[in-house]
């Protein structure tokens, strides 16, 4: 009797080790299975978004390139310029700056600038105004951009080109829900189209204000001019283009605070140190920096920008609004 009981109680122990070791088996197996292909599930959707995320980069790129020049690198080593190389090249009739034909940015006394405001340190009283601007956007850097002003609360101006493609569409969008001001930078900012006559540089700001109003609902009032109103390569007197903004009711401004980001060479570093060391020389700051696939050293620097304005006494960051005095290297009155 006591050896039977034995026997079934060894037999199901046995046959319980059984299901055990069964299930260690099928779970294994399972798992064996699940593991790689959730793996593989995963590196796909990842794979799929990087591989958008380049083609966006490579198309920004290009876009740019085809402005700039590929000699970018080479030409933009000198000092306080952004240079139109391809644009200057096929137009060996374009007036040039003095120095140099491929600049876009001519060097700049901001001190000399004439600004509303007061300009001389000692005078500055009250709270002083920093506006952070981005100029060539959108590009495949916007969203990351808008992803840390939101973190920072922090609102900006955008001058922007006209890019019809539909991955765009939503970026100008969100420029615009996320409470940013939404300039015009040129539709296509190709100097030898928009500075070769007034009736060019007029179709295609006409172009960008109603692109931009079909896409955003937004009839945009500021300007940047590509290269500023003291760019040194436009066959128009640049009073006429200004008298065209005027009476269009647009009002352009240019920058006392350059990030230097379009120059060779530019790291996170200098374009901290270039902000964070002009900012306290003025009451109103317009910040020049760029929205493009290769200015990821801009991206990176601009927390700790951010951080630093924000940790300035009496400073706050805003965006450009029909009350701020603009900052403009040329003044026809
Ligand atoms: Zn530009």
């Amino acid at each position: 009797m006591e050896s039977n009981n034995a026997v079934k109680k060894e037999r199901k122990e046995y046959s319980s080790r059984i299901r055990r070791l069964r299930r260690l088996i099928l779970t294994t197996v399972a798992a064996s299975c699940l593991i790689p292909t959730c793996i593989c599930v995963i590196l796909a959707v990842r794979f799929d978004r990087l591989n958008d995320r380049y083609k966006q980069a490579s198309a920004d790129l290009e876009w740019y390139r085809s402005r700039y020049g590929s000699e970018m690198e080479i030409l933009g080593s000198e000092q306080g310029t952004e240079v139109v190389a391809s644009d200057v090249k096929t137009t060996p009739e374009m007036k040039t700056a003095p120095d140099s034909s491929t600049e876009e940015y001519m060097d700049v006394d901001y001190a000399t600038i004439d600004v509303s405001g007061a300009q001389n340190p000692e005078d500055i009283e009250g709270t002083r105004y920093v506006y952070l601007t981005f100029d060539d956007g959108p590009s495949s850097s916007t969203d990351e951009i808008l992803d840390i002003l939101e973190e920072y609360d922090v609102k900006a101006t955008f001058f922007v080109c006209g890019k019809p493609s539909a991955k765009y569409k939503d970026v100008y969008a969100r420029i615009v829900d996320d409470g940013h001001t939404l300039g015009m930078h040129s539709y296509s900012h190709k100097y030898s189209d928009i500075y070769s006559s007034l009736d060019s540089f007029k179709a295609d700001l006409d172009k960008l204000r109603i692109f931009l109003y079909e896409t955003t609902g937004v009839w945009s009032k500021y300007y940047r001019f590509p290269g500023g109103s003291s760019n040194g390569v436009s066959q128009v007197d640049m009073s006429e283009l200004i008298d065209h903004l005027d009476s269009s009711e647009i009002t352009y401004y240019d920058w006392n605070v350059s990030a230097g980001d379009d120059r060779a060479g530019a790291t996170k570093e200098t374009i901290y140190s270039n902000i964070v060391t002009n900012i306290p020389k003025f009451k109103h700051c317009i910040v020049l920096m760029h929205d493009a696939a290769d200015k990821q050293s801009t991206v990176e620097a601009l927390p700790e920008i951010i951080e630093a304005i924000q940790s300035m006494d009496d400073t706050v960051i805003v965006p450009i609004t029909d009350n701020t005095l603009p900052v403009q290297h040329i003044n026809n009155n």
